[in-house]
């Protein structure tokens, strides 16, 4: 080994020594001893790599006092917490990655009054007994959709899982081939189909299924006739398929039960405020659907919720089921569900309060007029790490809504100089917090639809830091 390397080896200060210097003695008041050694180890290792692998040449003290700001600097890493908050510049509105829907403000203000202290979750406060958890979103729902009965559960996947195993398991279930989706995140119907113990029949070819398809595999076996939202894809050119309305009507002549996986599933109509016309609960309920179920962080708004609707007995069947004790609601989400839910009484309110509404239905106006002021926030910037213009694009829905839907939007663009394309968005992404933009024609894209008011400040903060970076 060179001596050189052999000098910076022996200057690596020990364990003892650093946690006797006054700079990490003073964060001993501030930091746990276990977590202070596991930075003081985690800096020395890598300390050593550095050393072996010649990055780290003489010139340099190693002493202590160097290497406690390292430990300090390392401690502050390891002791964040793992989920953080990150602004979303991508104009991908419902972004499963980063948490789909965020909660609207007066969703937030019930959290505190809630979480730290009782509640009747399952207590019937008129009769002193216990109560249902389902009650407190049972009666809105139904008001607001239609529907005869109403539950909730964890997730869509669920309320899936356990609507196929009430009404299936061992039985058939008829689906058409053009609808057998796969949805980010490992769900997919066929697998879904198997857990759940149901045997699948699938009817029609990839592009067409026609109602004589349904007809011809009806038998005693057949439990169920299932509709799946195509969400992340869409069937172009030569396509049919049968409607619901007429699904349920087959259905109905033979007494077998129709279901509808909504998917995203919303309650309100888009085609309103100039989105593509997608179905709505209240549509599906209405074409005849025994039974309809969607998530709540789509294009709800709320919580990551899986909702059920339908008639009466199959949804009790469906509660009576252990598998939805095991898959049931927590309190707070079904908190923040029935307070999204009670925005939807008016619909102007919900497509104001609601962000993921709001976002999906800004105008041109208020885009551009947002990409103005954080033009201005960020202001001239001086150097020539990169150069700044405005552009139009367009924004998506996400999480699996309207795949093809272009929501025109206003874009900061950031055109590489000095630094590259890939140095900016790595630097924007690990930055506090971390700000996820898209790449596309060789620039970094801020989409100002997904950036909320309260975090433009901070956009043009970290955006001008950038243009300082050496
Ligand atoms: C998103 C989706 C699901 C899964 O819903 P989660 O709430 O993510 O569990 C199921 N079916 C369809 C058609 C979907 O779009």
């Amino acid at each position: 080994m060179p001596a050189i390397r052999q000098e910076l080896f022996r200057e690596i200060p020990a364990v003892d020594r650093l946690l006797a210097t006054e700079r990490l003695q003073q964060l001993s008041a501030e930091y746990p001893r276990t977590l202070i050694l596991k930075a003081i180890n985690l800096v020395l290792d890598d300390l050593r790599t550095r050393i072996q692998s010649g990055e780290i040449e003489g010139g340099i003290q190693l002493g202590p006092d160097l290497v406690s700001i390292m430990v300090m600097e390392e401690l502050k890493i390891i002791s964040r917490p793992s989920l953080r908050p990150v602004i979303n510049a991508t104009g991908v509105v419902i972004h499963t990655n980063l948490g789909r829907s965020i909660l609207a403000e007066k969703v937030l203000k019930k959290f505190t009054l809630l979480s730290g202290g009782y509640s009747n979750l399952e207590y019937d406060l008129e009769k002193g007994v216990r109560g249902s958890r389902y009650s407190h979103v049972e009666d809105i729902l139904k008001d607001l959709t239609g529907a005869e009965a109403a539950m909730v559960v964890n997730n869509n996947a669920a309320a899936v899982l356990v609507s196929l195993e009430t009404l299936a398991r061992g039985r058939q279930v008829v689906v058409s081939r053009g609808q057998l989706v796969e949805i980010g995140g490992s769900f997919r119907i066929p697998d879904v189909m198997r857990k759940s113990g149901a045997r699948m029949v699938e009817v029609g070819a990839t592009n067409k299924t026609h109602l004589r398809d349904y007809e011809e595999v009806i038998g005693p076996e057949t439990a169920l006739l299932l509709k799946v939202h195509r969400s992340n894809f869409e069937l172009v050119g030569f396509t049919e398929e049968v409607s619901l309305s007429e699904l349920a009507d087959l259905g109905r002549r033979n007494g077998i039960p129709v279901m509808e996986d909504l998917g995203s599933g919303s309650l309100v109509d888009f085609s309103k405020y100039g989105l593509t016309k997608e179905p709505t609960v209240q549509d599906s309920l209405s074409q005849g659907a025994s039974l309809v179920t969607f998530s709540g962080d789509k294009m709800l708004g709320g919580p990551q919720a899986g909702i059920i609707l339908g008639q009466k007995e199959l949804v009790e069947a469906i509660k009576k089921n252990q598998l939805s004790r095991a898959l049931r609601i927590d309190k707070l989400t079904l908190l923040a569900l029935e307070e999204t839910l009670r925005l939807y009484r008016d619909e102007r309110v919900a497509v104001k309060e609601i962000p993921t509404l709001r976002m999906i239905c800004q105008t041109q106006r208020s885009l551009a007029g947002k990409a103005d002021r954080l033009l201005k926030l960020i202001g001239r910037l001086k150097c020539d790490n990169f150069s700044i213009e405005l552009i139009t694009g367009s924004s998506k829905v996400g999480g699996g809504s309207l795949p093809l839907q272009e929501l025109p939007s206003r874009l900061v663009a950031l055109i590489p100089g000095k630094l590259s394309l890939q140095a900016m968005e790595t630097w924007l992404r690990a930055h506090d917090p971390s700000i996820i933009t898209r790449l596309e024609k060789e620039r970094v894209l801020l989409d100002v639809r997904t950036v909320q008011e309260k975090e433009m400040k901070t956009v043009a903060r970290v955006i001008k830091d950038l243009a300082q970076q050496a």
